[in-house]
């Protein structure tokens, strides 16, 4: 069965009488150069243990067990299992796990089905869940590269500069941790339902250390505070995120310190100056 022709696709799900949730961010792939591309591009071998996060009907995964090792593919939906036993019926290096996974333990997946392989991730993401799931992908420090479809809207907001629109919380997580790039836009057009938005698929290769070496607590904890009131002055944001320990005052003593003008922005400071910032702090709430 060809699973990116849109008409093999639609008999086989009015054959299981499936019906696409908007609540797990169902929208399948119907392209078949996409997947490929995302394999080709993630340079995935088999000495490659690759984790799949909702692979649908298995458009993606059929083009991952071809170049991997071994694929779990984790879904969410119990409806989706019988069709891809189906699809995926005689593949011998694919485990599918029915679950959640934001629940599920990432080292155990790891230990028990990668032995011998380099663990990597290659996911088309449900949009709905996307941050959480790149969060405790990136945490779990277990896999090296992540090639990742997700809104385009999110892949500008992980990559972008400082001093850009797009630059927030999200960008100096990612970045703090990982190398992000943008590898290639993919349109509504290729989806069965077409989504409102237009998706980027983007790889992130996990560093060896933190991009800075600080307080990694504190370091977020002034990030988040700078974005959360990213209208005002790096000042007054973090006088507000801060109000229980430090006067406006000595915030503004701190930013002085620590080598900015008093009236910076928080978006304009890279993640150097974020920890420059971060170490001045340390000394002066400890
Ligand atoms: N990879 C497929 C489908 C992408 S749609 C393709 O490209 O065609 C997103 C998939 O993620 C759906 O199959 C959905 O059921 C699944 N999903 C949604 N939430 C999930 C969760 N929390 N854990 C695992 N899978 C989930």
């Amino acid at each position: 069965m060809d699973l990116c022709s849109l008409s093999d696709i639609r008999a086989l799900l009015i054959k299981h009488d499936f019906n696409f949730s908007k609540a797990m961010g169902q929208n399948f792939l119907v392209d078949s150069s996409i997947p490929k591309r995302i394999v080709q591009m993630s340079g995935i071998c088999k000495s490659d243990g690759v984790l799949e996060i909702g692979p649908g009907i298995g458009s993606l995964t059929q083009h991952l067990v071809l170049a991997a090792g071994k694929v779990v593919s984790v879904e969410l939906d119990k409806r989706l299992l019988p069709i891809l036993n189906e699809t995926m019926n005689g593949n011998s290096n694919l485990d599918i796990i029915n679950g959640d996974i934001l629940k599920l333990d990432l080292n155990e997946i790891v230990e028990n089905h990668f032995v011998g392989l380099n663990p990597i991730v290659c996911a088309n993401l449900p949009y709905n869940i996307t941050s959480p799931v790149l969060i405790k992908l990136v945490e779990s420090k277990l896999f090296n590269q992540i090639t990742v479809m997700v809104q385009r809207e999110v892949a500008k907001r992980i990559c972008a500069l400082p001093g850009t629109p797009d630059y927030g919380t999200l960008s100096v997580y990612m970045q703090f941790y990982t190398k992000p790039s943008m590898l290639f836009d993919v349109p509504p057009s290729c989806f069965e339902p077409r989504p409102k938005v237009t998706s980027s698929v983007i790889s992130l290769t996990l560093m060896e250390a933190p991009a800075a070496d600080c307080n990694q607590e504190l370091f977020f904890r002034i990030v988040r505070g700078a974005f959360n009131l990213r209208r005002k002055t790096l000042q007054n944001a973090l006088s507000s995120a801060f109000s229980s320990y430090l006067s406006k005052e000595q915030i503004g003593s701190i930013i002085i310190e620590a080598g900015f003008a008093p009236n910076v922005r928080g978006e304009s400071l890279g993640i150097n100056e974020f920890a420059k910032l971060t170490k001045v702090f340390e000394k002066s709430v400890t």
